[in-house]
C-alpha cells in the first residue's frame, strides 16, 4: 500500500485514492454527489472498508468525518462489510407469513409478494417506454398555468404522498419566487405497506414525468431531481435508460438521485438534504422548501402518485381526481395497487378488489394508513377512506395503504413490529423521538405500563421535530383504545 504521509489520523492510500478518483470521473467534488460517490465505491469494490472512506474523502476535498458520517446514517452503506447476499423483509405484512432467512431489513415495498427474500438479479419491469408514450398532455397545457392550476383546484387533488396538502396551493408558493425554482421528485416511499408509487413507475413511469414536466414548467423550475428508494433497483436501471431520452424537457435537466436505505428521507426536508448529500435529519421549519429548499433555492416536492394524478387530470378531465391508488396486503386472497374512489371503505376494498380473507382467517383489524397511520377494528371498517375521516378514530389515510388482519394476529406483536421499525428508522436528531421510540420498543417487547406508555407518547406527539416522530405512538394509541385484550 503505497501512503501518503500525515501527521496523524488514519492514512490515506495513494493507489486507492487514484482507483477511486478514475472510477468516479468528473464532477468528483461536488458534496451533492456524497451518497452517488458511496453506492458507487462500495458497488464496484463490494464493500466500504474505512481504507475506502478516508480515500474517497481525500478524492472529494472532504473530511473523513464527512464522509464517515453520512455512509454509517444510510442502512444500505455496509462499512467493514459485505451487503448480505441473502435478505428478509421485516416490514409488517411479510411478518405475519413467518420469519424469513438471512438478515432482515425494513420494509422493501413488495407487500403484495410478502413474505418478501431477496436475492439478486431482480427483473426489470414490463413498462411503456418512451417510443410507445406520447407527450401529448404536456404539448397541449404549454404555456396554460393558470388553467392548469384551475382544473386541479375542481379535480380538489391533494398529494397522495401522505401529508395530503392541497396541491394547486402548494404550487401557488413557488409562482413568484425570486430565483428560478426546484422541483424535486419524492419516489422514495417507504412507509411500511406502501408500493402504488412502484407500481406507477414500473407501469407508466412517463406518464409520472410528464406530471413533473407539467409541473417544472408551471413554477418555471429549471431542474427536477428524481429521488428513488434504494430498494427499486429494477427501476432505477429502467429509469437510467428512459431519461435520456426526453426530448421534451428542453431546458429543464431531469436528475437521478438514488437513496440509501433511510425510511426518514421520505420526509420532504430529510430529502432534501440526502440530495445535497448529507445525512437524511429533517429541517427546522420555516423556512419551508417553498422558501429555500433544495441548495437554498425555492422547491416544490411532489409524490410519484400526484405527478400522476397531475397528467390524469390534465388528460381525463378534473373527475380523475376522485380516484387514487391503494397498496392492499395482508390477510386477503389478491394482494396489490387498486385504483379506487377516495371515500371507499376498506370493507369494500377487501370485498371488490383483495378477493375477501385468506381461507381460515376473519377479519379482525385492519392499518388504514401504513405502520404510522394507526390501527382500527374489523366494525370500523365502513367508514369513508376519505382525508379527513379517520382522524376522529385516531387514524389518518396517509398513503392508503391498507394492511389487513385476521384473528390470527395479535395486536400488541403486530404494534412490537411497527414500534420496532420507528425506533430503527428514527434519525435520532430530536431527543422526544429517538428516546421514546427505543422505550416504547423496551416496553412492548415486556410488560406494558399503559398509562406510563401513553405519557411518553404525548411527550412524542406533542415536541418531536418531524412528522415520524409524532405520527410513531398512533398504532399504540389506537391499539390500546380498540384492542385492550391482546395486551
Ligand atoms: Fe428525527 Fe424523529 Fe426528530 Fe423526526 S421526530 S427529526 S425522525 S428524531
Amino acid at each position: 500500500m503505497k501512503k501518503r504521509f500525515f501527521p496523524k489520523g488514519r492514512q490515506v492510500d495513494q493507489d486507492l485514492s487514484d482507483q477511486i478518483a478514475d472510477l468516479l470521473g468528473n464532477d468528483i467534488k461536488r458534496r451533492d454527489l456524497l451518497i452517488e460517490n458511496l453506492h458507487r465505491v462500495q458497488d464496484h469494490f463490494g464493500c466500504l472498508s474505512k481504507d475506502h472512506i478516508a480515500a474517497l474523502a481525500d478524492v472529494m476535498k472532504l473530511t473523513q468525518a464527512q464522509v464517515y458520517e453520512v455512509a454509517s446514517f444510510y442502512a444500505h452503506f455496509y462499512i467493514e462489510g459485505a451487503p448480505p447476499a441473502d435478505k428478509h423483509c421485516t416490514g409488517l405484512t411479510c411478518s405475519l407469513f413467518g420469519k424469513g432467512t438471512g438478515s432482515g431489513v425494513p420494509c422493501v415495498g413488495r407487500c403484495d409478494q410478502a413474505p418478501v427474500h431477496m436475492t439478486k438479479g431482480a427483473t426489470l419491469p414490463d413498462y411503456i417506454p418512451y417510443e410507445k408514450y406520447c407527450y401529448a398532455t404536456l404539448l397541449a397545457y404549454k404555456d396554460q398555468g393558470e388553467e392548469i392550476l384551475k382544473q386541479l383546484d375542481q379535480a380538489n387533488l391533494r398529494g397522495l404522498g401522505g401529508a395530503g396538502f392541497r396541491v394547486a396551493d402548494k404550487w401557488r408558493f413557488l409562482l413568484n419566487a425570486e430565483t428560478t425554482p426546484v422541483l424535486v421528485i419524492n419516489a422514495d416511499e417507504g412507509e411500511p405497506g406502501t408500493f402504488k408509487d412502484r407500481h406507477c413507475l414500473e407501469t407508466n413511469p412517463h406518464k409520472v414525468i410528464e406530471g413533473a414536466l407539467i409541473a417544472a414548467h408551471v413554477i418555471g423550475a429549471s431542474d427536477i431531481y428524481l429521488y428513488l428508494r434504494d430498494e427499486y433497483g429494477p427501476i432505477r436501471q429502467m429509469l437510467q435508460a428512459e431519461l435520456p431520452k426526453i426530448t421534451e424537457a428542453g431546458d429543464i435537466n431531469i436528475h437521478l438521485r438514488r437513496g440509501a436505505g433511510a425510511y426518514i428521507c421520505g420526509e420532504e426536508t430529510a430529502l432534501l438534504e440526502s440530495l445535497e448529500g448529507k445525512r437524511g435529519l429533517p429541517r427546522i421549519k420555516p423556512p419551508y422548501p417553498a422558501q429555500a429548499g433544495l441548495f437554498g433555492r425555492p422547491t416544490l416536492v411532489n409524490n410519484v402518485e400526484t405527478l400522476w394524478r397531475v397528467q390524469d387530470i390534465l388528460q381525463n378531465g378534473p373527475e380523475a381526481g376522485s380516484k387514487r391508488f391503494y397498496s392492499l396486503s395482508g390477510r386477503i386472497n389478491k394482494p396489490g395497487v387498486y385504483e379506487a374512489p377516495i371515500d371507499i371503505t376498506a370493507q369494500e376494498l377487501i370485498e371488490i378488489f383483495g378477493g375477501g380473507m385468506l381461507a381460515g382467517h376473519h377479519f379482525k383489524a385492519y392499518l388504514p394508513g401504513g405502520a404510522s397511520g394507526g390501527i382500527l377494528p374489523a366494525h370500523k371498517a365502513n367508514l369513508p377512506l376519505s382525508f379527513g375521516a379517520l382522524e376522529k378514530h385516531g387514524c389518518f389515510i396517509g398513503s392508503a395503504a391498507v394492511i389487513v388482519l385476521s384473528d390470527h394476529d395479535n395486536i400488541k406483536s403486530v404494534v412490537q413490529n411497527l414500534m420496532d421499525f420507528f425506533n430503527h428508522e428514527s434519525c435520532g436528531q430530536c431527543t422526544p423521538c429517538r428516546v421514546g421510540c427505543e422505550k416504547l420498543s423496551h416496553m412492548l417487547h415486556s410488560d406494558l405500563d399503559q398509562e406510563l406508555a401513553k405519557e411518553v407518547c404525548e411527550v412524542m406527539q406533542d415536541s418531536s421535530i418531524c412528522g415520524l416522530g409524532q405520527a410513531a405512538p398512533n398504532p399504540l394509541l389506537t391499539a390500546l383504545t380498540y384492542f385492550t385484550e391482546d395486551f
